[in-house]
């Protein structure tokens, strides 16, 4: 049986390192984002035979119709990795109601839209693993980032909760945790000030997560579980 990964914000940053790791494997994927030509170049970049679709994860209609086109081109899907994320950074007095509808919308409605369209195929199959991306900030919090500490937050207690839920129909959920990493989201971050509060000095990179990912993907027993990748920042704050 064909290895079928879809991954939603795989053609940038932390899901494009995941989809280079898991294109090595030998997994046939489905490189997903808003810019179709982004995810297309992405996609291409991989070589092989994996496809670029154009999908808002806050969108029903968007996310329901990508799994029908990824199962008509790809076949059945029995990997997801939920990595579409947006911040919209600000102290909370000062955020307008549309950031915050934005990053819950983006970061943890979308990933409830994509695992439920995924839970269709995987439970008539008996079988998949899922790995959603969450946030440091999601389990300590920041100043600043209320509301997308919030999505993040939520995202692992979803995670957590459907992993309980469809642990007997052999499907693995878990999340994996990052601290600052280098992608566009981080690219005005103050680094130089930032990196002193990380015990390994440095900020990570994406193909650093990517390795947790894919570990938690093909970790045959093991659910529920949150991997914290961050160089150390989660013993400082
Ligand atoms: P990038 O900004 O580099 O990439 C984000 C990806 O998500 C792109 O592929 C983007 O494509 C896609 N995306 C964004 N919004 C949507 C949407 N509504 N629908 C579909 N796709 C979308 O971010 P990162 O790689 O840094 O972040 C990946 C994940 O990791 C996010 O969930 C982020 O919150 C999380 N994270 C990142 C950290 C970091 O330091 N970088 C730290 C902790 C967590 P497009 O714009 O074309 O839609």
């Amino acid at each position: 049986m064909d290895k079928v990964c879809a991954i939603f914000g795989g053609s940038r940053g932390i899901g494009r390192a995941v989809a280079q790791l898991m294109a090595l494997k030998g997994y046939r994927l489905a490189i997903v984002a808003r810019n179709l030509d982004v995810a297309k170049a992405a996609a291409s970049d991989l070589g092989g035979d994996h496809l670029a679709f154009s999908c808002d994860v806050a969108k029903e209609h968007d996310v329901q119709n990508t799994f029908e086109e990824i199962e008509k081109h790809l076949g059945q899907i029995n990997f997801l990795v939920n990595a579409a994320g947006i911040n919209r950074d600000s102290l909370l007095v000062r955020t307008k109601t549309e950031d915050m509808v934005s990053q819950l919308h983006t970061n943890l409605l979308g990933s409830m839209l994509t695992c439920r369209a995924a839970m269709k195929t995987m439970i008539q199959h008996q079988g998949g693993s899922i790995v959603n991306i969450g946030s440091i900030i999601g389990l300590k919090g920041n100043s600043g980032q209320s509301v997308y500490s919030a999505s993040k937050g939520g995202l692992v207690g979803f995670s957590r909760a459907l992993a309980k839920e469809v642990a007997r129909k052999k499907i693995r959920v878990n999340v994996v945790a990052p601290g600052f990493i280098h992608t566009d989201m981080t690219k005005d971050l103050k680094e130089e000030h930032l990196k002193k509060n990380i015990p390994l000095g440095r900020f990570g990179e994406a193909i650093e997560v990517a390795h947790a990912v894919v570990f938690l993907l093909e970790s045959p027993y093991i659910t529920g579980h949150v991997l914290v990748v961050d160089g150390g920042l989660q013993l400082t704050v």
